[in-house]
């Protein structure tokens, strides 16, 4: 039984029988994994800090024949989301990174991808800072805005929406491939994709002109590229309300980090 080493991110644990857990993770070279750590409630000494979820560490396990749970025998933490502020958004935020990765990956697959991604929104995923009274007789402040974790939050769902393959061609109509305009955009519960006004139904909901430009954007750039910008809560809020519902309704269930997302 040789043991194997990735780079992984933990995504969530569970207590088993004295003081075992259950580790989902997720790992660069072998997809995402489920694995027994082995009294890691007694012996903090092989794991410590690093069965926090969305931890990025380095991963020893070892898989055994014809069974479901692998064996976690060691993780070295390579970034704590503890290194960071946190405060209730970041939490969320990053909950909700780690539910939907848990939900929505198929074990034993690398997406080399999704990890890339997962590891490139975590970096952005901070706490926001109060926004700087302007003071008189000093030079304004050239230090970047931060977004906080609205931006990757964002950029994180509509991009796991996209690799999914749950996002046609957001520049027309689905239904009749117009190409859409700026304000004039319209998504619904139960289809994939953005509707003209023509074809949208009752119960549609627009999408603003920021939002669908920045989704058009959001594809095509870096995450890193928007840290620059303004986020408050309520930026493009519709396009993330567009895609949880493809996420949800291609997982036939609510995420429950949604709903606390919800209640912020
Ligand atoms: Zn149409």
């Amino acid at each position: 039984m040789p043991v194997l080493s990735s780079e992984a991110v933990i995504l969530r644990t569970w207590p088993v029988q004295e003081a075992d857990l259950i580790v989902s993770f997720l790992t660069r070279d072998y997809g995402k994994m489920r694995g027994v750590a082995k009294s890691a409630l007694k012996s903090r000494r092989r794991f410590g800090g690093a069965l926090e979820p969305m931890t990025v560490a380095q991963a020893w396990f070892a898989e055994k024949p014809r069974q479901e749970l692998a064996r976690l025998d060691q993780l070295e933490i390579l970034h704590s989301p503890l290194a960071q502020p946190v405060d209730p958004t970041r939490l969320a935020v990053l909950s909700f990174y780690a539910e939907l990765l848990d939900e929505a990956l198929p074990e034993h697959d690398p997406q080399e991808t999704v990890f890339r991604l997962l590891l490139s929104v975590l970096e952005q995923t901070t706490v926001q800072q109060p926004a700087v009274q302007p003071q008189p007789f000093k030079s304004q402040s050239t230090a970047p805005a931060n977004p906080g974790s609205w931006m990757p939050l964002t950029y994180f769902s509509l991009w796991m929406t996209r690799l999914m393959g749950l996002l046609p061609d957001l520049a027309h109509c689905i239904v009749c491939g117009e190409a859409l305009e700026a304000g004039e955009t319209w998504f619904n519960s139960y289809t994939d994709g953005l509707l003209c006004a023509l074809h949208r139904s009752g119960s549609s909901s627009a999408l603003a002109a920021d939002s669908w430009q920045l989704a058009q954007r959001m594809l095509r750039q870096p995450v890193a590229t928007f840290a620059g910008e303004t986020w408050p809560r309520r930026r493009a809020q519709d396009l993330r309300r567009f895609t949880l519902q493809a996420l949800e309704r291609h997982l036939e269930k609510k995420l429950r980090s949604a709903e606390a997302l919800a209640r912020l």
